[in-house]
């Protein structure tokens, strides 16, 4: 069956070879129960009833899709829609997974959250979330992590979480998830891990996107009222892949719509100089399939299989490895993936910020970067849709270095 034809994963959390649960025994159980937990909670129509008015009433769902009228205009290429996840309660996308995996915590009668988080965002989503629905909540983050991303520590506490800083090995995501997996194999029985993206072992990576795919439902009806028809382009940037396989989606399926991911280019095609996993086709050094944290999927490492460092200007896109399910739709070639590098990504944010008042994450902007390349060699005729997966306040240090 084709890639359209079929909604992955498997009953075995494959998406085609993809995925899978490469973890020791002890974290059987805990995914097992996981598992089972998430089941019985898609069956459940007062979980979906609850969950939709935490999105709309305290998340701010749907969001708009706007039509990026001077940006349109300045490139000189396809009609340009902005999907604004920006506008959401703690300012991107993340919330959608964390109310729902919040809400699948308290079913499953666990009163501790814990989290990793690379650019806290994802913490301070996690520290939102535990504080809305009462429960306890500690956040792991890379100290070098913590340095870049202060005010977002600030914001945690505030919130009522406790953030512990992570010194082993780059004191970034990676070492943050692995200290998060720790935890969670000793405190399994109180304790709910809130992963937070589209990655890790099953089931992870489908919990995921089926909180996040609401981005892609509400596009769709919106580009249909829009324009009556569907996109030609859909394009979002690719950390660990949750905004991207939210929006991919729910067009997945229709063959007409190009999916494009766009990852973090860093400053340079060396492997160690970047986060391109699945760019090896533009010249970025050392994606290969290999396991880390879980899965099976693209990872950035040596000849040897050491697992590369990594970097980008914007934390969040800052990983080793790549989403599952993303792994798989490059395979089949339904989805394109290339990369943005820091300087493009700084140019795109202000771009933005000009032509549409706008400040955009620096995450957004690598997507908006690659747009910004393409656009002007794109037929006027055609449409695209760009994920707006966040806003830029938390990146205004490192925004105003630049000016
Ligand atoms: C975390 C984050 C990302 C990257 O994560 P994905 O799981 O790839 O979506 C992208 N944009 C923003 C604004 C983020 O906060």
């Amino acid at each position: 069956m084709s890639a359209a034809a079929r909604i992955w994963p498997d009953a075995t959390g494959r998406f085609g070879p993809y995925g899978g649960r490469y973890v020791p025994e002890t974290l059987m159980a805990p995914l097992e129960e996981l598992e089972r937990g998430f089941a019985a909670s898609r069956a459940d129509a007062a979980f979906a009833r609850r969950l939709d008015d935490l999105l709309h009433n305290f998340a701010g769902r749907p969001t708009p899709l706007q039509l990026a009228e001077r940006l349109t205009a300045k490139l000189g290429g396809p009609k340009i829609y902005l999907k604004r996840e920006d506008l959401l309660h703690t300012g991107a996308h993340k919330i959608n997974n964390c109310l729902g995996q919040g809400l699948l915590a308290e079913r499953m009668g666990k009163r501790r959250v814990i989290a990793e988080t690379g650019a806290g965002q994802h913490g301070v989503a996690t520290a939102t979330v535990a504080a809305r629905l009462g429960l306890e909540c500690v956040v792991y983050m890379g100290t070098e992590d913590m340095e870049r991303q202060r005010l977002n520590v600030s914001r945690m506490r505030l919130l009522g979480a406790e953030v512990v800083g992570v010194d082993a090995g780059s004191r970034t995501l990676k070492d943050a998830i692995s200290e998060a997996m720790r935890d969670w194999v000793t405190n399994v029985r109180t304790t709910y891990y809130l992963l937070g993206s589209a990655l890790g072992p099953h089931p992870y990576p489908l919990m995921v996107r089926e909180f996040h795919k609401v981005i892609g439902i509400e596009a769709r009806e919106q580009i249909l009222r829009a324009e009556g028809r569907l996109p030609d382009l859909l394009v979002a940037c690719v950390g660990g892949g949750s905004n991207a396989i939210g929006l991919f989606h729910a067009f997945i399926g229709d063959a007409t719509v190009r999916l494009l991911g766009v990852e973090a280019g860093g400053r340079g095609h060396a492997l160690g100089e970047h986060a391109a996993r699945l760019a090896g086709a533009a010249g970025y050094e050392g994606g290969r399939p290999g396991v880390l944290h879980g899965a099976f999927t693209y990872i950035l490492q040596t000849a040897e299989g050491q697992i590369s460092t990594t970097h980008s200007v914007s934390a969040g896109l800052d990983y080793a490895a790549v989403g599952p399910e993303h792994a798989w739709l490059a395979g089949e070639g339904r989805a394109e993936y290339t990369a943005a590098d820091d300087g493009a990504a700084i140019d795109a944010a202000r771009t933005l910020a000009r032509t549409e008042g706008i400040i955009p994450a620096l995450e957004s902007a690598h997507a908006l970067a690659e747009l910004i390349r393409r656009a002007p060699e794109m037929p006027r005729e055609q449409v695209v849709i760009l994920n707006l997966s966040g806003r830029g306040d938390k990146d205004m240090d490192i925004l105003a270095r630049y000016l």
